[in-house]
């Protein structure tokens, strides 16, 4: 199958032919940036039991709900103390750190800034009301609830609540295994001499990085040139031991394009080869391979291409296969700071942009040459402005974002 098609079909044809992989296992610890599988229940409350969030007195409220008031100390608890017997009666109090359970007959503590102790005795300064400072049981979490639902991308802050409810293990969605491996005659390693005619593979090194930053587990599979049979048997295998692959070059209409073919011969019916209707990343090719239906993506040869051509389609799928519920990265409105020209020619044109914060919300300016080759302009690059088929927008113009890096966003 051939022919020009938006970036929104390729993706879609993608996407319906991924699904989630098998849940797994996995100790707590090894879970950040993995999806639950299923809703995690808790078994345990938290807190535990009622505490002092303040380090201070554990009183009664009506002792001191008149204003300042003179009470007996009647003991100490240390956050991690059993309060055991240790009762707070009419008129007394116990000095409390922030974190130790609340002694029986306490209901409120006084911060100990609005205290003054006197050998035995301590002054309360103010009135406090029933409850204050004080942190119920279950106030965050209760007992036999519904913590997280299937879905939940864990974080570090989703690790600490399962920490604190003694969740060990959860069974989530694992990190896809993704091969990466190159196509070409051109290419030669990173190191070495550069003969005539060569050039350095940089698009195995740039897309196992970027795997690794998306959080998927990149494998190395090599080079297979331009040999059908060595990328054939690279890819025969890789369909074993990987959840899917990405390849890179060979997918235009050269005469030494070897991977549509490769596809069409181990795919078969699933081998789809499409002109996207969008610069970088026009030449796109996608199958899925027997026994386990392994998604291979076949990505273009020129580095811009390629990384942009996994952010259009190989990423949206390898986030589904990993249980993400969000696929696509956030798109965000902006203002242009400078022209962005172009011409009508059918495609979307995807600009490397720097985008900043500044006094007119997010602005975009190129990040430096558009070339497909340039590489460089989309490392300096925080984001991909979108210029839809037209002439392209003019300075204080608005337009869409693609945010590669957050972070980057700040002036
Ligand atoms: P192709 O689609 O195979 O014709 O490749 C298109 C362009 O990308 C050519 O200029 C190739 O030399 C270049 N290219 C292909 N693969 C790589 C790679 N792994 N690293 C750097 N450039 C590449
Ligand atoms: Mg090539």
């Amino acid at each position: 199958m051939s022919g020009l098609v938006t970036v929104e079909e390729a993706r879609r044809s993608v996407l319906s032919s991924c699904r989630p992989l098998d849940a797994v296992r996995v100790p707590l610890a090894d879970a950040l940036g993995l999806v639950a599988a299923r809703p995690i229940f808790s078994t345990e409350t938290v807190p535990p039991f009622a505490n002092s969030s303040m380090d201070g007195y554990a009183l009664r409220a009506r002792d001191v709900a008149a204003g300042p008031a003179k009470l007996r100390v009647v003991g100490q608890l240390m956050a991690g103390d059993d309060p055991g017997a240790l009762v707070v009666g009419e008129g007394e109090a116990v000095r409390i750190m922030t974190g130790a359970a609340l002694p029986d007959g306490a209901d409120a503590v006084c911060m100990i800034e609005h205290t003054r102790p006197r050998d035995g005795w301590v002054l309360i300064e103010e009135a406090v009301g029933p409850g204050t400072n004080v942190r119920r049981p279950g106030d965050d979490i209760a007992a036999g609830e519904e913590v997280f639902a299937a879905g939940e991308s864990l974080g570090p802050a989703h690790i600490g609540v399962l920490a604190s409810l003694g969740v060990a293990q959860v069974d989530v969605f694992p990190r896809p295994r993704v091969g990466v491996v190159s196509t070409g005659d051109e290419l030669v390693a990173i190191t070495g001499p550069l003969a005539p005619g060569k050039i350095r593979d940089s698009n195995r090194p740039s897309l196992l990085a970027r795997l690794r930053a998306d959080g998927f587990q990149a494998v190395d599979l090599g080079w297979a040139g331009d040999e059908p049979g060595a990328l054939a048997h690279t890819l025969v295998q890789a369909a074993q031991a990987c959840d899917a692959v990405l390849t890179s070059g060979g997918v235009s209409v050269g005469d030494r394009d070897i991977v549509r073919v490769v596809l069409e011969e181990l795919g078969g019916q699933q081998a789809r080869w499409w002109q996207v209707a969008v610069r970088p990343g026009k030449p796109f090719a996608f199958s899925t391979f027997p026994p386990r239906s392994t998604p291979v993506f076949g990505l273009p040869g020129n580095p811009v291409s390629a990384l942009v051509s996994y952010e259009l389609f190989a990423r949206p799928a390898l986030r589904l296969m990993a249980g993400q519920r969000s696929l696509e990265r956030p798109r965000l409105p902006a203002v242009a700071a400078s022209d962005m020209r172009r011409h009508p020619d059918g495609r979307l044109h995807l600009v490397r942009v720097t985008v900043k914060t500044g006094p007119a919300g997010l602005e975009a300016r190129p990040s430096g040459g558009q070339g497909s080759h340039q590489l460089r302009a989309l490392a300096a690059a925080n984001a991909l402005a979108f210029l839809p088929d037209g002439e392209g927008v003019a300075a204080g113009e608005p337009l869409e974002v693609w945010v590669l890096d957050p972070d980057g966003l700040s002036p």
